[in-house]
């Protein structure tokens, strides 16, 4: 397996689950950690750092040999791989999950690509928009934008920060070339984007990209003029090529629905890196499977290889309740059926909802007895289920208080975690919580 991020832990998880210890597998990968980058949004706002898995701890908990190492070629006649600093290494199956690679594409605006210096550099704009010298922002979604959903997070975030940092009439505005906002999640979703965004005071744009920023004012493709000092976007997905591997005209390796790479005998390919128009982890993990089951059945397993049917499911943090999106892409031609509710669409509720990733990062936090993946039946965008959230978390909160009070720390941390997959990440004010209790249990050690 080649690559150390979500698709290529899902592989692994996946690999081992279905064909348990009937294969070895090396890992190929030039960090030693995995970063859970969904959570990064949230960072420059002080909530919990987003979580950082050891690839050592994935060695351990499921017998890979890891390699730190970039893959440079595939040798298909040969089936072998050649690595950073000259090595080689054979396969019988060879699984791609190398990634993209973020592109800036407009000058001007303040790059988010989820490094510690995008978070920086976003802490540093809340300084400025907190002393009143920047008080107009737009968000822009880039253009052809493989994944839309973080740019939202960061404009009702920001939406979110203000009132409780004394920011007050600054103007928010998002520019976005969909026709409606997060489109791929269809009219619920579309719905419940524009009421938090009406509620929140930001001024939405659709079907218009930005084609140009001079630092006072932006210029969308449309013709419109927004006033704005600064711009927040995202960056473009763009290929990240592997010699021996086939690619598309933009340079990303084209796959069949069992993401196995078109032209190539035992070799998979899966995420960002493929030519599958959304960049999403969720719909990497599902990749993942597909491939993974593919190797188990030729390994014998009693698995059986089946086409990926990608299911987006998003889970939207707005700073107050977070939003469940999920919706069918079918055969990809659009989403069919899409469904918004305040209440978790999935389980566990993690923002990438990986069958074996979710289960597994969850556990990481020594949960006993977290189930598979599964989805909820959807209780729709009501009050209801607006009351419901805010009851399980105020008693997860009031428990953790009381066992932190009798001085079980360990067991106020587990209400905590439980607050936190209820809320999508954990805020400020209970971070720092967090990080006192787990001082104390420490030192109660
Ligand atoms: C700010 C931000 C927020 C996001 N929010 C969400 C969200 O809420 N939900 C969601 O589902 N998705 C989200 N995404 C998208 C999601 O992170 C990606 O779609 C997902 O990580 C893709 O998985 P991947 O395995 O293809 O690539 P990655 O997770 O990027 O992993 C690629 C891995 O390959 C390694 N690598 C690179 N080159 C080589 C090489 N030559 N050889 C070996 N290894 C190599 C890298 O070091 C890395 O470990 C977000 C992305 C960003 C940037």
């Amino acid at each position: 397996v080649a690559g150390g991020g979500v698709g290529a832990i899902e592989t692994v998880l996946a690999l081992r689950a279905l064909a348990g210890h009937t294969v070895a597998i090396d890992l190929v990968a030039p960090g030693d950690e995995f970063i859970y980058r969904p959570l990064v949004v949230t960072e420059p706002f002080g909530y919990a750092p987003a979580l950082r898995l050891p690839l050592a701890r994935l060695a351990d908990t499921h017998d890979v040999r890891v390699h730190r190492a970039a893959l440079e070629a595939v040798l298909p006649a040969e089936k072998s791989i050649r690595l950073s600093g000259a090595t080689t290494l054979s396969y019988d199956y060879l699984v791609v999950a190398v990634g993209g690679r973020g592109k800036p594409w407009l000058p001007g605006a303040l790059t988010f690509t989820g490094a510690p210096d995008g978070v920086d550099a976003y802490r540093a704009l809340l300084d400025e928009l907190e002393a009143g010298d920047v008080s107009r922002l737009l968000f822009a979604v880039p253009p052809g934008a493989a994944w839309a959903l973080p740019t939202y997070e960061l404009a009702l975030l920001t939406a979110a920060w203000e009132p409780e940092h004394g920011v007050i009439g600054a103007e928010l505005a998002f520019a976005t070339p969909e026709q409606r906002p997060l489109e791929v999640f269809g009219l619920a979703a579309a719905r419940a984007v524009s009421d938090l965004f009406g509620d929140r005071g930001i001024a939405l744009h659709c079907g218009a990209a930005v084609a140009s920023f001079s630092g006072e004012r932006v210029e969308l493709t449309d013709g419109i003029h927004i006033e704005a000092d600064r711009v927040v976007t995202l960056p473009q997905v763009g290929a990240n090529p592997v010699d021996g591997l086939p690619q598309d005209d933009r340079g990303f390796i084209p796959i069949d629905d069992y993401a196995a790479v078109l032209g190539l005998e035992d070799v998979w390919a899966v995420g960002d890196a493929t030519s599958f128009p959304i960049k999403q982890g969720g719909l990497a993990t599902q990749q993942a499977d597909a491939a993974a089951a593919a190797v188990a059945e030729r390994l014998g397993a009693a698995a059986q290889a089946e086409p990926f049917a990608p299911v987006m499911r998003g889970l939207l943090l707005t700073g107050v309740t977070s939003a469940y999106l999920r919706a069918d892409l079918g055969n990809g031609s659009g989403a069919a059926k899409g469904e918004a509710a305040f209440n978790s669409l999935w389980w566990p509720p993690s923002k990438i909802a990986g069958r074996y990733l979710a289960p597994y990062l969850a556990g990481q936090s020594d949960l006993a007895g977290v189930p598979e993946l599964h989805d909820r039946a959807p209780a729709g965008i009501d009050e209801r289920a607006r009351v419901a959230h805010e009851e399980q978390r105020r008693l997860a909160l009031e428990l953790a208080d009381a066992d932190a009070n009798w001085g079980d720390h360990r067991s106020a941390l587990r209400w905590l975690q439980t607050v936190e997959w209820l809320d999508g990440a954990l805020g400020p004010e209970l971070a720092d919580r967090r990080a006192r209790w787990e001082a104390e249990l420490r030192q109660s050690r």
